[in-house]
This record gives C-alpha cells, sequence and structure tokens, in this order.
C-alpha cells in the first residue's frame, strides 16, 4: 500500500451542552479531552458511530486547483474534530467527502481520487478506533470506479462507497452504472448516498426566496428521486445484495412511500411504468435500503423506524454543518424502542455494515 502524504482536517462545530434523561453517562461542555462522554445503556458502555460525517482532502482538491467549498471541512485540526466527538458521545465517524468530481475527465478523476482516497486511508489508519471511512469513487466513469472500489476496500482498508443521488444528467437507475453495483453486490459493500441539490430546480427559481429551500427541502428531495428512481426501474431487484445508506431520514421517501405503493394500484401499470416487483414499501424492510436518524423528532425518529425497523438506521450528524449535536439523546429518548434497539441505531448497525470488528 502507498500512501502519499495528504493534509485531511476537521473543525470544532457549534454544541450545546446537553445531559441525557436516560443516559447514564456523564456529559461536559469542556474542550479537554478528558471530557470523552461514554454513552452506556443498562450500565453497560456501548459504542456509538457516526454514519454521516462530511470531511474534504485538500490535496485532492489541489489537483485541479479547488478550493473547499468551506474551510472547516479542510482543516488539519484533528483534536478539534475529536474534541466534539467526544463532547457528542461519538466513538467512531464514518468520514465521506461529497462528491464534486463528477464533472471530471478521466484521466483528472483518476488522479483526484487517488490521492483523495489515499488521505482518507491515511486519517483512519493514524485513529484505527476513531475514524473510518467511505472510498470515494469516479461513477461518471463506471469502469474505473470499479478499479477505484477495489483499491480502496482491498489495499487501503475503505469501508464501503459514497456517491451522490444522480450524476452528470443520468439517474443512479441508468443501466450505465450497473458495473458498479455489480461490484458492490459482489464485494458486499454499503453505499453511502448523499445529495448534491437539486440544481435544475434551483436554476428555475423554485428554491429560491426565504428557508434555504435549496437546501432545506432540495436535498431531501433529491434522495427521494433517486431511491424513488432505484425502486421503480427495477435497480433494486435487479442487484437484490445491493445496499444503500440513504441520509436525512431518506428523504421524504421513507416517511411517505405509502403514496407509491398507492399509485400502482391507482392507476394502470402503463401508465405507472412500475418496473419493480414489490411495492416500494417492502424495500424500506428488505434488508437494500438504511437511512440516517436526522429526521430531528424523537416521534418522527419513531415513526421511520416504525416503517423500516430499528435494523435499518443509524445515527448521523451532518458535520461539520451544525444540523444536530444531539443524535445520540435523540435515540435514547425516542419513545417505545428497546434498549437493543438503541445499541444497534446507536452504533451496531453501522459496526455490521461496516465490519467493524468487535471491541
Ligand atoms: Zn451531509
Amino acid at each position: 500500500m502507498s500512501i502519499a502524504p495528504q493534509s485531511i482536517g476537521f473543525v470544532n462545530c457549534d454544541w450545546t451542552p446537553f445531559r441525557a434523561a436516560h443516559d447514564h453517562a456523564v456529559g461536559s461542555p469542556n474542550i479537554e479531552p478528558s471530557t470523552r462522554r461514554e454513552v452506556s445503556i443498562d450500565g453497560k458502555k456501548i459504542r456509538t458511530i457516526d454514519i454521516h460525517a462530511h470531511c474534504a482532502v485538500p490535496a485532492a482538491l489541489d489537483v485541479i486547483q479547488k478550493t473547499p467549498e468551506r474551510s472547516d471541512l479542510s482543516m488539519e485540526d484533528k483534536e478539534a474534530r475529536l474534541a466534539s466527538m467526544d463532547k457528542q458521545g461519538l466513538d467512531m465517524a464514518a468520514l465521506s467527502v461529497n462528491p464534486w468530481w463528477y464533472h471530471l475527465e478521466y484521466e483528472a478523476a483518476e488522479a483526484v481520487i487517488k490521492i483523495q482516497n489515499e488521505g482518507l486511508a491515511q486519517i483512519c489508519h493514524s485513529d484505527p478506533d476513531r475514524f473510518i471511512a467511505f472510498a470515494s469513487i469516479a461513477l461518471q466513469h463506471p469502469d474505473l470506479a470499479v478499479d477505484q472500489i477495489e483499491y480502496g476496500v482491498n489495499n487501503l482498508g475503505l469501508r464501503g462507497i459514497n456517491i451522490g443521488c444522480y450524476v452528470e444528467g443520468r439517474e443512479l437507475s441508468d443501466p450505465f452504472f450497473h458495473p458498479v453495483w455489480a461490484k458492490c453486490e459482489e464485494l458486499d459493500l454499503l453505499v453511502f448516498m448523499h445529495p448534491r441539490g437539486t440544481n435544475e430546480m434551483v436554476s428555475g427559481g423554485r428554491l429560491s426566496g426565504g428557508g434555504a429551500l435549496a437546501n432545506t427541502i432540495g436535498n431531501p428531495l433529491e434522495t427521494t428521486l433517486a431511491l424513488s428512481h432505484l425502486i421503480f426501474e427495477g435497480t433494486m431487484d435487479r442487484f437484490p445484495g445491493l445496499k444503500i445508506c440513504a441520509v436525512h431520514g431518506g428523504g421524504y421517501f421513507a416517511s411517505y412511500a405509502h403514496r407509491s405503493d398507492a399509485v400502482i394500484r391507482t392507476f394502470s401499470n402503463q401508465r405507472v411504468q412500475a418496473c419493480c416487483k414489490h411495492p416500494p414499501t417492502h424495500y424500506l424492510k428488505n434488508g437494500q435500503l438504511y437511512f440516517d436518524s436526522i429526521v430531528f423528532d424523537p416521534a418522527a425518529l419513531r415513526y421511520l423506524i416504525s416503517q423500516t425497523g430499528a435494523d435499518k438506521i443509524m445515527i448521523g450528524t451532518d458535520y461539520p454543518f451544525g444540523w444536530t449535536t444531539t443524535e445520540v439523546d435523540l435515540v435514547l429518548q425516542t419513545p417505545e424502542l428497546s434498549n437493543d434497539d438503541r445499541i444497534a441505531i446507536l452504533g451496531g448497525n453501522a459496526a455490521r455494515l461496516l465490519n467493524i470488528p468487535t471491541e
């Protein structure tokens, strides 16, 4: 394995001190490493894993003279990142880089991804108890992406891959991507899918105005569209071993999927053009779709779990974008969950899906 010197960094984020009602552990507002919050259930410490944690690898951006989306993605102060995790009670973070390279030609994409994945591997190897990472891939070049998956997983020790919801005019259900899904299925990899923004709606003006709608609505809408294409157009059936983790609670799909079932019943299949073997809600439960917990409210999380099963949910923070710093407490405070459910959502499911050894 060759790992070139890279810089990768993290940043602290706003944090609100808390004390969970059902948590036996102690939280602290201080930033010292000694204040690491341990999360316990029934008096036993459990391992917590953040499935949705962003970062950037500056050396990869340098290849095409690109500046980071925001500077705090590429800060080199790893200790600040760890301090934030310590306060939140997060033992591990699964790092991912939001795809910004889908427009690149083959050679540039090859160079960028190699540097980026090796940079991710370097940070993981330096703190194997705290960080794992999804491999980046050049999804716009499927044959290259397949090679990058194999190198990233087999040579660099990365776990799963991360992708966007839409690639240069192609939906993920396009047969163009089949070789990538086949490789993920073959290697039993989790695919972490994150939206990149509904640019066509932004340019049309529908998401302008107050409320930061391009993010607030656009991102979960894009996830909803991607999942709907993958299901209705038969991709999930063609690759029954494909496992996708949809962020932000799966957008609007997971909480409104019964309308997708209803459209098949309501109209003729000729009009709906549904190629799926099962009603769309089937895929919420069958072990192909997974979701992070970023839905903000115990009742919303409870409903999501009721549609998917607790074994499909993993905590996520969207770090460093600041959407939430209390995901551990959200899970602890969500009603009608067993302790086994909570342990699974807080870290057990991620450990299983990402093949993280038991402590
Ligand atoms: Zn995110």
